[in-house]
Parts: C-alpha cells; structure tokens; sequence
C-alpha cells in the first residue's frame, strides 16, 4: 500500500482529496473542525518535503451549481490559522482560474479549491471531470475516508490519471489499518457492541462479524427484535416484524459459531418517547403493553461492562439507547466509560458510525480510546467486508 511516507515531495504539487465537509453555523463558522484537523499531518508532510498542496473537498449537499452556503471559501481563514500560512482560494474547481492558480503555486503554498459538487460530474464519476481536475496536481493523495465508498470522480475515478503517482494520505492510511487490525488482527477475545435504532442496515455487517468476533452485544432499539425473535413480550418498544426471522437466524447461526450475543436483560422502559415520561425498570422481555424500551437497565449495564472489560478488541457502533435524552443516556456512558476502562488496561478499541462517535464526544472520551473513525458510511461497508472505491482505485 503506497502512503505519503513512501516519497519525497519536493518540488511536487500534490493534488490532495480531502474531507472537509464539516458543519457550519448559520455565520459560516466551522462548529466541529474534527474532519479539517484530521488531514492537517497529511498536508504539513508535503509542505514540509517541499511540495506544494491542492486541497479538493465537497461541502454539504449542493444541488449541483454554485451556493454561497456551500462554498468552501468559509474554510479559508480556519485553515490558514492551523497551517500558520495564508491559504489561496479558487472559486471554480476546474478551468482557468484554477489552472492558472495550481500551475503558480511555489513550493510551500496552499491552494483549496470551491466545492466538487458544484458539478454534478462529480457524484457521477465523470472521466472527463475527473481528467480535468487531475490536470492541476503531479501527484494524487487520496485523504477522504468519509467519501471513499462512493465511486466519485474526485474520490476514485481521477487516480487512472496518475499511473504512479497516487496514494493514500495519513487519514486513509490510519483508519484501514485500524479496521484491518480489528477485522483482521484482532487480538481474543473480541468484542462487538451494536446499538442503534434498527437492525435493518446492518445485517451485512453483523454477518461479516459473527466468524470473526466471540462476542456481540447488542443493545438499542435493535435489541428488542432479538428479544421478540426469543419470545419476550416488548410492549411498545422498536420492534422490526419482518426482521424476526432473520434475527432468530442470526442467533442460531451465533450458537453454532461459538459467539456468545449478549443481550439486555433488564430495560429502562418509558411511557412515552420522552425525555421527562414516566419511567421504570423491568425484565427486557417483560415489558409492559403501553410501555417501551429506550435504554439498556442497570444489571444489564453491570453484565456488559464485565464482558468488555474482559476484551482485548473491541468494536463500538451505535448507542445502547436513546442518549440524546439525558433520562436514557446512562447505558450509553456507561458502555462507552467500559470502554475507556478497558484501552487503558490494554485492549484495543475502535469507536465508529456518527452516533457513537457523537456519544464518546460527549463523554469526553475521544482520547480514551484507540481510534475514532472520521467516516461512519465508509468503515461501516468497509466491516461489511465490501470494496471501496477510494481504496481500490488507488491501488489498481
Ligand atoms: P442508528 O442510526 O441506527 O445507529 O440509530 C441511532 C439512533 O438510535 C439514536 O438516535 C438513538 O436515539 C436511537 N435509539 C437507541 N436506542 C433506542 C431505543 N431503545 N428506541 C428507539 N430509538 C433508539
């Protein structure tokens, strides 16, 4: 696998796809420059080999011509305070202007391009776009995890443009080698906990866990389909009927592969789907008619804990409940502070999907663990065990 590290710069313009599309406030401040920060090594490496960079990204969802709320003139003054230079601008991402900008960069100078998807080449994989776009760099980086399951122009289809001149940034390179030490290398045992509001979306992904892991917890709303598969009464909780079967599947297909799938076994029920409803504890597959499960119990907090402490790898996606209400976040923070617990005693940890990334950036615990993934879509078909375009197109 060909990385930055792997050649020296100088004198060379690196045309860099990035992930910039962080959220704005209605003044077109950046409110979580998580994404910008992360592909910061990737650019000072260049720049500092004595290459010059051109950074590509899209923002937000454009419907394929210009907008000022998408523009990514809003991220010149941010990133040219976290580089320490004045970063250049070009309104257009490919024509002259850009042309002329790429073509007199120096080495040491910055120049970020105006949102890809002011053209709707970009989603569609146009060769022609892409051939444009890959006119303005001698060298393509591909830094974009967010976006590296998508087949876009800028993404993947442009490196046919660069026989050997492409590569992945320090982004793409850290999160495949985090998901391939947890897919591939994980140390025993390994855990995966899955939460989240339905199980639908992710049946691949549990199918691709299920050989590789010795235990799945499952928590959510995901868990009360398992918890009917088994026969419990689950009230008014989120319950996908026409998943039933599938997950009375999966839990056969679990007992014959030795995977133990831990489930609630006790739920903090609500009345209402409401942070200030009536609310009790009771046996998961006891709930109440009228009554629904929004957050794992505490015995089942104290269950999980123990098997996530005992894990050497462990895997997070989706919350144990609905944390966005303070009343049903306690199983979330607990699962996510077990986690923290355990990387500090050694096991490596993987937190990824926007919701359990959300909860660990909520508790704080973002450095606690081994790595938080930037691309929730792109790791989540990654675990599913698919190809992603960003990946192989680089690599052909
Ligand atoms: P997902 O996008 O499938 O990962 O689901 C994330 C959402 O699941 C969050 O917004 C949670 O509030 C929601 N969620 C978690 N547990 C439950 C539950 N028991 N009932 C309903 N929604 C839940």
């Amino acid at each position: 696998m060909k990385t930055i590290d792997d050649i020296n710069f100088s004198g060379k313009r690196a045309l860099i796809r990035v992930d910039f599309n962080v959220p704005l406030n209605e003044k077109y401040e950046i409110t979580d420059p998580t994404r910008i920060n992360a592909a910061l090594p990737t650019i000072r490496k260049i720049l500092a080999d004595g290459g010059s960079v051109i950074l590509m990204s899209h923002l937000g969802r454009p419907k394929g011509g210009p907008e000022h709320k998408y523009s990514l003139s809003h991220l010149v003054p941010f990133i040219s305070k976290a580089l320490g230079l004045k970063v250049k601008f070009a309104d257009d991402c490919i024509g002259e202007s850009a042309r002329t900008l790429a073509s007199s960069l120096k080495p040491g100078e910055v120049l970020l391009l105006e949102n890809l998807r002011f053209y709707k080449e970009e989603e569609k994989g146009d060769e022609a776009f892409a051939e444009k776009l890959s006119k303005l760099g001698d060298v393509y980086v591909n830094d974009a995890f967010g976006t590296a399951h998508r087949a876009h122009a800028s993404t993947a289809v442009i490196a046919k443009f660069f026989h050997n001149a492409k590569m992945f940034g320090y982004v793409m390179g850290n999160e495949l080698a985090s998901i391939d030490r947890v897919m591939k290398n994980g140390e025993k045992p390994f855990t995966a906990i899955l939460g989240g509001a339905k199980i639908s979306g992710k049946i691949e992904i549990i199918e691709n866990l299920l050989p590789k892991v010795n235990h799945l917890i499952v928590g959510g709303g995901m868990m009360f389909t398992f918890i009917k598969a088994m026969g419990g009464h689950t009230g008014k909780s989120l319950v996908e009927e026409d998943l039933i079967g599938l997950a009375a599947e999966i839990l056969e297909k679990a007992k014959k592969l030795g995977v133990t799938i831990h489930l609630a076994t006790d739920a903090l029920i609500a009345d209402k789907f409401d942070n200030e409803a009536n609310r009790k504890v009771c046996p998961a597959g006891e709930i109440p008619e009228g009554w629904m499960g929004l957050d794992i119990g505490p015995k089942t907090v104290a269950d999980f804990r123990q098997v996530i402490h005992d894990s050497k790898t462990i895997l997070w996606n989706g919350p144990m409940g609905v944390f966005e209400m303070s009343n049903f976040e306690n199983g979330t923070r607990e699962i996510a502070l077990a986690i923290a617990e355990a990387t500090a005693n050694g096991a490596y940890s993987l937190v990824g999907g926007g919701d359990s990334v959300a909860a660990v950036n909520k508790y704080d615990l973002a450095d606690k663990v081994s790595y938080v993934s930037t691309g929730g879509g792109a790791m989540l078909e990654y675990i599913e065990g698919k190809e992603l375009p960003g990946v192989s197109f680089v690599l052909a």
